[in-house]
C-alpha cells in the first residue's frame, strides 16, 4: 500500500527515481525499494518525501481507492503519455481528498447529478443541439443569460470540477470521466477563462449527447456545437448579432466575449452555425483573424480564469460545525496546521492586501 502511494505521488509530481532522489536525501535505489514494498521508509524519510511532493504525510496512508472510468480527452491523440500520467495522478489525488471529505459531511450534502429529463432521445442534426442546449438551461433554471461562474454552476449540479495545474503541455485542454457513476470534469489551470469555459461546456456536452447522436454524427463536433449553444443560446446570438451579417467587428466580438465568456472565435463560429454570417463572408473574417495571429491568441483583455471553490467552502463548513477537526481540515486542504490557523484568522490574504 505505502509503496503504491509513493509511486503514485512521484508520478503525479512528474519525477523520475533519480529526479526524486535529487530533491530528497534518499537514494534512487532506496526509493525504488520503497515503491516495491521491499523496505519500509522511516518517518523521517516519509517527511522528506512528503515535502518533495508538496503533500502531507497522511497522503501516504490514505485508504481510498479512486477509480476513474470513461475517461475522455479533448484532443486525446495529441497528449503524450507522460503528461497524461501526471494529469490523472493529480486528479486522483484531488478526488481522494473530495471523497475523504464527503465521509464527514451529512448526506446528502448536495444535489446528485442527473441529466435533465425530457431531452430528445435522438439527435439527428447538429442544429438539433441548439434545442438540447436550451432545454438543459431551462431544466437547470439558467434562463438564456450569461453564466457568470460556470464551474460553480456545474458543481451545484453535482458535477465535480477539478482545475489541474498539470497542463504545461499545450495539448491538454480538459477531460471528462466518471467516478462511482458521478461525472468529473477537469480543465487545465493556465488557459484563459474563455478557453476553460469552452472546455467545461464541451465536456458537459459529452455527458448530454452521449448515446443520442445519429450514427453519421461526429461526437467531438457535436460537443463543440453544444458548448457554443450552451454558453450563448441561439436567441441571444440573434439579439446581439442580428439575422444577417457581412462582417463582424473585432471590438464587437471582444465586448461580447467579456459579456458571455465565449471567445471571439467562438462568437464567429456561432454566427456561422446559425446562418447569420454566410460562408463567403466568414472566409474574410477568419482570414483577418489569421493575418493578425488571433487564431492562437486573441487580442484585448484576457478573460478571467475559472475557480473551483466548493471543496474549500465545504471543508470550512465542516470545520465550523465540528464535523472535522483542524488537523483533518488541514490535511484535506493540503496545507500545514500553521497555514490553516493563519487562514482561519483571515491572515493568509495579507500578502495580497498589502501589495
Ligand atoms: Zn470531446
Amino acid at each position: 500500500m505505502l509503496g503504491e502511494r509513493i509511486n503514485q505521488a512521484r508520478k503525479a509530481a512528474g519525477l523520475s527515481l533519480r529526479g526524486l532522489s535529487e530533491h530528497t536525501s534518499v537514494t534512487a535505489m532506496a526509493i525504488s525499494k520503497y515503491e516495491r514494498n521491499e523496505s519500509t521508509p522511516s518517518s523521517g524519510v516519509l517527511l522528506d518525501l512528503a515535502k518533495a511532493f508538496g503533500v502531507r504525510v497522511e497522503y501516504f496512508f490514505r485508504q481510498i481507492e479512486v477509480e476513474l472510468k470513461d475517461i475522455d480527452y479533448r484532443e486525446k491523440e495529441k497528449l503524450p503519455q507522460t503528461e497524461e500520467t501526471k494529469v490523472l495522478a493529480d486528479v486522483r489525488e484531488q478526488l481522494e481528498r473530495w471523497i475523504a471529505l464527503e465521509a464527514f459531511l451529512p448526506t446528502p450534502w448536495s444535489t446528485a447529478y442527473k441529466i435533465p429529463t425530457g431531452l430528445s432521445a435522438k439527435i439527428n442534426t447538429y442544429d438539433d443541439i441548439e434545442n438540447i442546449a436550451l432545454k438543459v438551461r431551462k431544466a437547470w433554471d439558467l434562463g438564456i443569460h450569461p453564466i457568470l461562474d460556470l464551474t460553480d454552476m456545474l458543481e451545484s449540479k453535482g458535477i465535480k470540477v477539478f482545475i489541474t495545474q498539470y497542463d504545461g503541455h499545450k495539448h491538454f485542454n480538459g477531460l471528462s470521466a466518471t467516478v462511482n457513476h458521478d461525472p468529473v470534469i477537469v480543465v487545465g489551470k493556465h488557459w484563459p477563462g474563455d478557453r476553460q469555459r469552452f472546455t467545461l461546456a464541451h465536456e458537459l456536452g459529452h455527458l448530454v449527447v452521449k448515446d443520442r447522436l445519429a450514427k453519421n454524427m461526429d461526437e467531438e463536433k457535436a460537443c463543440h456545437r453544444f458548448a457554443g449553444a450552451f454558453l450563448v443560446p441561439r436567441p441571444k446570438v440573434l439579439d446581439h448579432l442580428g439575422q444577417r451579417r457581412t462582417w463582424l467587428e473585432p471590438q464587437e466580438l471582444h465586448s461580447l466575449k467579456h459579456e458571455y465568456g465565449l471567445s471571439m472565435k467562438g462568437w464567429i463560429s456561432r454566427a456561422i452555425d446559425l446562418g447569420i454570417l454566410p460562408k463567403q463572408h466568414a472566409g474574410k473574417v477568419w482570414g483577418y483573424f489569421r493575418k493578425h495571429g488571433w487564431m492562437e491568441s486573441e487580442p484585448g483583455q484576457r478573460y478571467p480564469e475559472e475557480e473551483a471553490r466548493l471543496f474549500e467552502q465545504l471543508v470550512y463548513r465542516a470545520l465550523a460545525e465540528d464535523m472535522v477537526g483542524e488537523s483533518k481540515a488541514a490535511e484535506l486542504l493540503n496545507m500545514s496546521l500553521v497555514a490553516l490557523h493563519a487562514c482561519r484568522n483571515m491572515e493568509c490574504y495579507d500578502n495580497v492586501v498589502n501589495q
